[in-house]
């Protein structure tokens, strides 16, 4: 997953969302060209994607020229957030496009005009950004909308899916308000309490992906989600760093986790304990934190198990099997001794990434049997092949040969018809399944499995909130910036759209 940069270009807007985030701030100026620029230098550095956000950055006389600025730099993807007012016009569509623009996140409240137009203080405003999705749609753009959750629409929300579906988004997001700016302003009158968004929510989620169109909820905790986890947004968000005016967030989920969201002394006995980001610290002062009840179950320790269909697997009792190892001896499950099992599937013996994988196992067995894992490893070879594997790279724990792949099926490391994945699982003491590493990393496997097994021991995380995460990288604005990126910088060049 590539790294992305948000970029905050000012505070202007042709709308006033009642819950704004940065109402407070609104109509107070926006940054000067040259600082954009140096901010889309310094943030190239260490990311590949862009999002020009603001208030509402399309606004802003040069905002095709940043755009263009963004492209020479090399930024692949290039994102709009938008209130889609001014896509309405598909001369302007083009002309962004042509500037460097290949992603469009236009924010729609509501499935009517009187609602979204209500929550935007902006006549005409639904009618304008349909016709830019649907202008961007015939452009043959990637449209990734964004939804703001709020008393007035949330009872619209399956309706608003049934819309996202009609126009063909290509994703769409629905996000709990963080009540700051005007939402906080606002709150009564905004804001919903989580639980009673729920249902609406998650309902407009199941059509979103019935009709095969990707789709999330931002700021809703697991314990807001039950059976609805994997379209927690928090699991699909690249590595972002939030570029301010005169500061920069390097790592935005590090700072959601200790500083901007909060959790409870309820969540200690949470089985998302050791992931969950809790909701934004804001709602819990304003409301208190009732609603927020940990769930029962063994514990989750990453987002990749979520997203996968293992993790219904969690807390089950594992298939037992009987199979025949390298060394002519055959294994039953019932047999294998130690505080914790790990079952390390693998494609094939002498592979590139099976040998390194196994190598990297076998560097770290010592630790492993340190820690009480009996450490097993599983392909469809027969045992002649890993006799011979085991030798030649000196493997001292026990290669099980599964050749019709039925364990491998039994344990959903093997779909019926597919080849195996490489994947491994963590049985704990009472032989359930404690974990599955979805994607191992065959060049430090051992660690990998230990450092699972930290954390699921570990005890809960603290609740105080963690030390200011930021850096003030903030470059002197120069003209310079620009010149370098072969844009000439004249005032006209600076604040005129590029032709
Ligand atoms: S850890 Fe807390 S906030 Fe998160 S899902 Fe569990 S109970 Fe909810």
């Amino acid at each position: 997953m590539g790294r992305r940069a948000d970029i905050k270009t000012g505070y202007t807007c042709n709308s006033n969302c009642v819950f704004c985030v940065i109402g407070d701030k609104l109509f107070t100026g926006e940054r000067p060209t040259p600082d954009v620029i140096e901010e889309l230098k310094a943030s190239r550095r260490t990311c590949d994607d862009i999002v020009f956000t603001g208030a509402e950055v399309t606004l802003r006389p040069d905002f095709l020229y940043l755009v263009e600025a963004a492209r020479r730099l090399g930024y692949r993807n290039i994102q709009v957030q938008t209130n889609g007012r001014l896509f309405a016009y598909k001369e302007f569509c083009e002309k962004a496009i042509k500037a460097g623009a290949n992603e469009f996140s236009p924010s729609l409240h509501a499935p009517v005009a009187n609602v979204h137009d209500g929550l935007t203080r902006s006549q005409g405003s639904f009618n304008q950004i349909v016709a830019a999705i649907k202008n961007l749609k015939s452009l043959g753009q990637r449209i990734v909308t964004n939804t703001v959750a709020a008393k007035q629409n949330m009872k619209l929300l399956p309706d608003l899916a049934r819309l996202f579906v009609e126009l063909k988004v290509d994703q769409f997001q629905i996000a709990f308000p963080h009540p700051t700016g005007h939402a906080a302003t606002y709150f009564n009158a905004v804001v919903p309490r989580m639980s009673e968004l729920a249902p609406y929510l998650q309902e407009a989620l199941r059509i979103g992906e019935a009709a095969g169109v990707p789709c999330m909820a931002e700021a809703m905790p697991f314990c807001m989600m039950k059976g609805h986890e994997r379209f927690v947004s928090e699991l699909f968000i690249p590595p972002t760093e939030i570029v301010y005016e005169d500061f920069v967030v390097p790592d935005y989920a590090r700072d959601r986790m200790e500083r901007s969201k909060t959790r409870f002394p309820q969540c200690a006995t949470c089985r998302f304990e050791p992931m969950c980001e809790g909701p934004w610290r804001e709602y819990p002062e304003m409301v208190g934190h009732d609603e927020f009840q940990p769930v029962a179950g063994t514990r989750v320790l990453d987002t990749a198990i979520v997203q996968d269909e293992r993790f219904a697997l969690l807390g089950t009792v594992a298939p037992a099997f009987e199979l025949p190892a390298g060394d002519g001896s055959v294994v039953k499950s019932s047999a294998l001794q130690g505080k914790w099992v790990a079952l390390a599937f693998y494609p094939e013996d002498g592979s590139p990434g099976c040998t390194a994988e196994a190598c990297s196992l076998q560097a770290g067995l010592h630790d492993l049997a340190a820690a009480g894992v009996t450490l097993v490893g599983i392909s469809p070879d027969g045992v002649e092949r890993h006799r011979d594997f085991a030798l030649q790279h000196g493997l001292r724990f026990p290669l099980l040969s599964d050749p019709t792949g039925a364990v491998a099926e039994a344990f959903g490391a093997r779909r019926p018809g597919q080849g195996l994945r490489r994947s491994t699982y963590l049985l704990g003491p009472d032989r359930t399944v404690a974990h599955v590493l979805v994607s191992p990393d065959v060049k430090s496997h051992a660690a990998q499995i230990l450092d699972a097994i930290r954390r699921f021991e570990a005890p809960p995380r603290s609740l105080e909130q963690g030390p200011e995460l930021i850096i003030r990288r903030h470059a002197k604005p120069t003209a310079e910036a620009a010149v370098e990126l072969g844009l000439v910088d004249t005032d006209h060049q600076r604040f005129a759209p590029a032709e």
